[in-house]
Formats: structure tokens, sequence, C-alpha cells
């Protein structure tokens, strides 16, 4: 696996990985990697493509600084799990040629506006901009690939894939099913910050989403996962049914397949979670 730290090298790889007749896979990353993480680059890898990993905690993506600071970072451990699961060029790029601003703000920003701005969006206001911001300049150093990114976030995958239609990016955009821990738990890198109890509650998240009905309108399905989570104690920061395109919250009037997406403080770690949701309307 080659190791590579700055644009221009990373950039020369992917040139000459694609001058070769290879496609070029993507994964961004910002490190402290898991078997979620795993699960993208062994997808990338299967597709044929030559894989190329980016470990990177981007700044402009946290509101907050204690967040930041407390965000895990393995890079001994990640060039492992790395090498293991099929990366074939793993990056981890510097702050300085990253962001040469910082932490001054950076004048260029990608904003998504709508699907943007709603549930993650409002809750963490400039966190969407962060993630665009950054995933649009690691596609321009990376040129044309696909880019595999995980339904954990499944919002996230929604914002990337509107940049990438609105500027006519050149990735195309692959999202990869969510990997849990065998008690039903999403993995995250923040879920080492849990206790025991912490993560028992934890468990309410997914436990809320398994509560959904395969025949329910929208409110009825919004209340089961706003009573399992307030069972167990969880804060919500939000418990929604969207279009899973536009992400614009559903009526009552509407039926079909929707998303189901639950956020939540646990012990002061902010946990997120979603799941596949069938709607039938209310009956008038
Ligand atoms: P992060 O390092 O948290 O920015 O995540 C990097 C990528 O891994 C993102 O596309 C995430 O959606 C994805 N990811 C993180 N956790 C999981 C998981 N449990 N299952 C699937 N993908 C994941």
């Amino acid at each position: 696996m080659e190791q590579l730290g700055d644009i221009k090298s990373w950039r020369r790889y992917a040139d000459e990985q694609r001058a070769r007749g290879r496609d070029v896979a993507l994964v961004p990353t910002m490190g402290a990697l898991h078997d979620g993480h795993a699960s993208l680059f062994r997808a990338a890898k299967q597709s044929g493509a030559v894989v190329i990993a980016t470990l990177f905690v981007n700044p402009r993506q946290f509101g907050d600084a204690a967040d930041l600071k407390a965000y895990p970072r393995t890079p001994h451990e990640d060039a492992v799990v790395a090498k293991e699961n099929g990366v074939d060029c793993l990056v981890e790029p510097s702050l300085v040629e990253m962001w040469p601003d910082y932490p001054e703000a950076t004048p260029t920003t990608v904003s998504v506006h709508g699907i943007g701005d709603v549930l993650e969006g409002a809750e963490r206001p400039g966190h969407f901009d962060g993630v665009a911001s950054v995933v649009t300049k690691l596609f321009s150093i990376t040129g044309l690939c696909r880019a595999y990114f995980g339904e954990k976030d499944f919002q996230q995958v929604a914002v990337v894939r509107q940049m990438v239609r609105d500027l006519a990016l050149p990735v195309q955009i692959v999202g990869c099913p969510i990997v849990r821990d065998p008690d039903g738990l999403a993995i995250s890198s923040r879920n080492d910050l849990l206790s025991v109890e912490g993560r028992a509650q934890a468990l309410a998240l997914s436990r809320s989403l398994r509560s959904l009905s395969p025949a329910d309108p929208a409110s009825a399905q919004r209340r089961r996962l706003r009573d399992v989570l307030e069972a167990a104690g969880v804060e919500i920061a939000y418990a929604e049914i969207v279009e899973p395109t536009t992400f614009k919250a559903c009526r009552d009037d509407e039926s079909g397949p929707r998303r189901a997406l639950v956020a939540g403080l646990v012990e002061g770690v902010r946990l997120i979670d979603n799941a596949p949701v069938t709607l039938v309307a209310q009956a008038h």
C-alpha cells in the first residue's frame, strides 16, 4: 500500500492509474477506522478499481471545538485496517494544504441548500458546508472516480449526490449499507466514548427504527420512533420521516418508500441512525 501526504503526489497517483486504464475509487474518511469504513474499502476493491482512501479530520465540519478535540485519532492502526481491507493508496493530507487559511475562515464554501438545511444541517449549523467544501476538494484532487459513502450518514450521501449533480463533478457516488454491531448499534467512532450503560441506552436508536410498522402513515411512524427513544431516556435531537432525495418531511397523505432518521444525545455523545420505511397514507 502506498502512503501519501501531499496533494501533488495524490493527484499524480490518480492520474497515473487512469493512464494505465484503471478505474479509480475514492473512500473519504476521518480515520479511527472500524468495520463500517472497512466495508467501504472492500466494496470499492470488489468493483475492480484502484482504491484511494483519505484520512482527514476536517475541522470545517465540526461546529464545536471540544467535539473536534475529542475526535479519536488512531493513524497507526488505521494504516493496518486500510491495508488489510484492500486500500491501494492511503492519503493523509495536511491541514495546511487542505485549508491554508485555517484557523481563519476559508473564503470559499460549497453550500447545498434545502437538503443541507434540515435535520443534521439544522442541528449543526455549518456542518454540511464543511462536508460539501472538503468533499469538493477531495474530488477536485482525485479527478474522475467513483466515490464510496456509507448510508450511516444518509443525509450526507444525499447532500453529496445533489452537489455532484449541480456542479457536474466527474464522480459517481456509491452509497453502501450501514454496518452494525451484533446488538444492532450502528458502528461509529463515537461509540467508543460511551460507558457500558450508555451503550445499552444507545441501542434505543436502532430499536426505534425496528419498531416502525410497514403500514402506518408518517405521523404514527414518527410517534413510534419518539416513544422508543423517550422510554430509554435518550435526549432526542430529531426523529423524522423524509422523502429520501429531497429530505422533505412526509405528510400523512403520502404512501410508499421513505427514510426514517433519528439523532440523539447519550452521555453527551451525539449518535445518529436511519432505516428505510414504507408509509401507508392515512385513510379519510
Ligand atoms: P467518517 O470517518 O465518520 O467521516 O466516515 C467515513 C465514511 O464511512 C462515511 O461515508 C460514513 O458514512 C462511513 N461509515 C461510517 N460508519 C459506518 C457504518 N457503521 N456503516 C457504513 N458506513 C459507515
